[in-house]
C-alpha cells in the first residue's frame, strides 16, 4: 500500500492521539483527512443546539492540530466521497466505527460504493473499549443487565492506544473543501451559547488537561463525592468522548496506572457508556422504543405548562429548578440531578420520556444517542435494566441529602439563596415571616409547587398498576 493515497473519514474522534483509523492510514502514506456534515439522522435526532455550537469549536482545534487541513463537506456521506475517489485516485478509505443507526447505515453505503469502485475499506474500533459484539453471552445473546456484561466484558483486555509515529502527509481539497463557518453550526440570532461556552475548553488538549486534573485533584473520593453536585468531584469528560477529543482507551490506561479504592469505581461508569452503546447496538431502536414493551400502554400525559416549567426550571422543586436551569446555561447537568429532574419529568408529571430525552438532546453538550436513550429509560422503569418503577426519587429528600447546604441550588435559583438551609429544598413549608426575610414571595419571585409530591407519586404508581 506504500504511497497511496488514502481518505481519512472523521466523525466522533477529532483527535490525533490515539485513534487507530488515523494511525494505520499515516502508514499507508498521503492521507485526505474529511469531515462530512451529513443530516442523515431522522428528526428529532439530527444534531441538538448545544451540540452543534461544541463541534463547530472541537472542528476548529481539530483543523489547527491537522495543520488547517482538515476538509470539510456538507451533504450525504457517499456522494461526497464518491466525488472524492475519482478526483484524487484514492485507494483505501480509514474510520473508527460508531454506532448510531445511522452512522451504521452510512459505513455500509460506504462499503457498497469502495466495493464497485475497487477501494478498499479499513474500520477500526476507535471509539470503545470493546466493540459492541465482542462482549457476548455463552449461547450468542446479548447482556440486558450492567454487572454480568461488566464481569464478561472484563475477561477481554481492553483495546490498547496506538500513536501516529509520522507526522501526517494530509492533502487539502482546495476546490471542493467549504469553511467550518459554512457548516452553519452557531445560532445566527440567539447568542445564548457564547454564555454556556464559556463553562468550557474544547478540544483534544483541553481534554488531556481535564483528565490530567481529574486525576490529581478529583479521582481520590470520587466513589463517594461524584454523588453531591456541590463538589465538582466528577470528570465533566462526557463531551469530549462524545466528540472524541479523548478515547476511552486512553482514559482506562491513565486511571489504570493510579492505585487506590475509587479508581475501579470511575472505570465502571466509563463501562457504563460501553453498555449503553452496547444496548442500542442490540437493540437498535434504544432511542424510540420502549425496551420493556409493557410500557407501550403507559398512560402517558400531554401538559404543555408542566412542560415548560420543567424545561425552564420553574417547578417551585428547587433542586429541580437549579439542574434544569444548570442545563440551560452550562449545557451540562450533574448525574445525581439528571436522576432526580428526569424521575421528576416521567413520575411525579407522568410525561413521556421522549419529552426529555428531546429536551436533553437540544440542550446537552455531552448529549449522546445511546447514552441519553438508555438513561431516560433507565429512570422511566422501560429500560433494560432499570431502576424498579417504584423508585420514585423524592426531590425534597433528594436535596437535603446531597446538595446538605445548598451550594449548588443556591447557585442556580439564586432568589433563594437567602432562605436556611431548612426550609431550602421545600420553601413552601417555610413561615411567612421567613420567606419575607428571605425576599421570597412564593408564586411572584419564586414558583409554587406545580403538583402535591405524595399525590402525583400516588397517581404514578396507580398508572403503573395497569400495567400489571
Ligand atoms: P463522570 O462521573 O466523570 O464519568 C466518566 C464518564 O463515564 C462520563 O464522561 C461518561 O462518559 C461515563 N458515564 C458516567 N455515568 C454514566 C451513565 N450513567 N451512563 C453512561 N455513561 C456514563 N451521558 C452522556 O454522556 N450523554 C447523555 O446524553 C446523557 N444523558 C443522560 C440522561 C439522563 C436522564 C441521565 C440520568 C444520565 C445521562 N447521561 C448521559 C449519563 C451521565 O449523567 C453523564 O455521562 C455524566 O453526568 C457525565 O459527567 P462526567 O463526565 O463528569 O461523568
Amino acid at each position: 500500500m506504500a504511497k497511496e493515497i488514502s481518505i481519512v473519514w472523521f466523525r466522533q474522534d477529532l483527535r490525533l492521539s490515539d485513534n487507530p483509523a488515523l494511525t494505520e492510514a499515516v502508514q499507508a502514506g498521503k492521507i485526505l483527512p474529511i469531515y462530512i456534515l451529513d443530516d442523515c439522522a431522522p428528526k428529532p435526532f439530527n444534531i441538538g443546539g448545544a451540540s452543534k455550537a461544541w463541534l463547530h469549536h472541537s472542528l476548529e482545534n481539530f483543523n489547527k492540530s491537522l495543520g488547517g487541513q482538515l476538509n470539510i463537506y456538507a451533504g450525504k456521506t457517499s456522494e461526497v466521497i464518491e466525488s472524492l475517489l475519482q478526483q484524487y485516485g484514492v485507494k483505501n478509505i480509514f474510520w473508527n466505527k460508531c454506532y448510531e443507526p445511522w452512522q451504521v447505515k452510512q459505513e455500509k453505503d460506504v462499503k457498497t460504493l469502495c466495493k464497485g469502485n475497487d477501494i478498499r475499506c479499513h474500520e477500526f474500533n476507535g471509539n470503545y473499549l470493546w466493540s459492541p459484539n465482542e462482549v457476548l453471552k455463552d449461547d450468542g445473546h446479548y447482556y440486558k443487565v450492567f454487572t454480568p456484561y461488566k464481569k464478561r466484558a472484563y475477561l477481554c483486555p481492553p483495546r490498547k492506544t496506538v500513536y501516529v509515529q509520522d507526522k501526517p502527509q494530509c492533502i487539502k481539497d482546495e476546490k471542493n473543501s467549504i469553511s467550518i463557518a459554512d457548516l452553519n453550526l452557531l445560532p445566527k440570532k440567539l447568542n445564548w451559547h457564547q454564555q454556556m461556552l464559556k463553562h468550557w475548553e474544547i478540544g483534544e488538549i483541553a481534554a488531556q488537561k481535564k483528565l490530567d486534573a481529574f486525576i490529581a485533584n478529583a479521582l481520590s473520593g470520587y466513589k463517594e463525592g461524584r454523588d453531591f453536585p456541590g463538589q465538582n468531584q466528577t470528570s465533566l469528560l462526557s463531551p469530549h468522548l462524545h466528540f472524541g477529543e479523548i478515547s476511552p482507551a486512553q482514559i482506562w490506561e491513565s486511571i489504570d496506572r493510579v492505585e487506590g479504592p475509587d479508581q475501579e469505581h470511575f472505570l465502571s461508569e466509563v463501562v457504563w457508556r460501553e453498555f449503553s452503546c452496547y444496548l442500542l447496538y442490540h437493540f437498535k431502536r434504544l432511542h424510540a422504543d420502549n425496551f420493556n414493551a409493557k410500557f407501550n400502554l403507559f398512560p402517558w400525559k400531554d401538559n404543555a405548562s408542566h412542560l415548560k416549567a420543567w424545561q425552564t426550571g420553574n417547578t417551585g422543586y428547587p433542586i429541580v429548578d437549579a439542574g434544569m436551569r444548570e442545563l440551560w446555561q452550562t449545557g451540562y447537568m450533574h448525574n445525581r440531578v439528571r436522576m432526580i429532574v428526569a424521575s421528576f419529568l416521567v413520575k411525579n408529571l407522568t410525561i413521556h420520556w421522549h419529552r426529555g430525552r428531546d429536551w436533553f438532546w437540544d440542550c446537552l453538550v455531552d448529549a449522546d444517542l445511546a447514552n441519553n436513550s438508555a438513561s431516560w429509560q433507565w429512570v422511566a422503569g422501560s429500560g433494560a435494566d432499570a431502576a424498579p418503577y417504584f423508585r420514585i426519587f423524592n426531590p425534597v429528600t433528594q436535596g437535603e441529602k446531597f446538595d446538605k447546604h445548598g451550594d449548588y441550588t443556591r447557585k442556580y435559583v439564586p432568589e433563594l439563596k437567602d432562605l436556611p438551609d431548612k426550609y431550602l429544598f421545600k420553601p413552601w413549608t417555610a413561615p411567612d415571616e421567613v420567606l419575607r426575610a428571605a425576599g421570597i414571595e412564593l408564586g411572584e419571585n419564586y414558583p409554587k409547587p406545580i403538583v402535591d409530591l405524595a399525590a402525583s407519586r400516588e397517581k404514578a404508581l396507580d398508572a403503573y398498576q395497569t400495567l400489571r
